[in-house]
């Protein structure tokens, strides 16, 4: 998790919402803003396939990562997905298409007729 932390003057803030100007003499307390980035990954499914690491067929997991843009720790605006297979015997992650997900949903519909 990466994690920025910005320290506004509060009368800066006020410009930017506000849109007006305020006097320096009217400078209040700062205020604490908690920005960070946030990867949570989920397993879609699992493939059975070979692998090209330890070279034995068993079963990979197809894990979709979705990355978060966080305000104080809350994930608030979604950004890209990345999808990835993992061997679950020797670990080897390799990237994986987006089209995974569907392929995925295909087979277990495939599997429920
Ligand atoms: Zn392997």
């Amino acid at each position: 998790m990466v994690l920025l932390l910005f320290l506004f003057p509060i009368d800066i803030v006020a410009k930017i919402i506000n849109g007006r100007v305020v006097g320096p003499h009217k400078r209040g307390g700062d205020m604490l803003f908690l920005f960070g980035l946030r990867r949570k990954a989920k397993v879609l499914g699992q493939i059975d396939q070979s692998c090209s690491k330890c070279g034995r067929q068993t079963v990979h997991s197809a894990i979709e990562s979705q990355r978060w843009f966080t305000m104080f720790f809350i994930p608030v605006i979604p950004l890209a997905k990345s999808y990835a297979v993992r061997c679950n015997l020797c670990g080897l992650t390799l990237t994986g298409s987006p089209e995974l997900k569907a392929q995925l949903s295909s087979r277990a519909l495939a599997a429920k007729a």
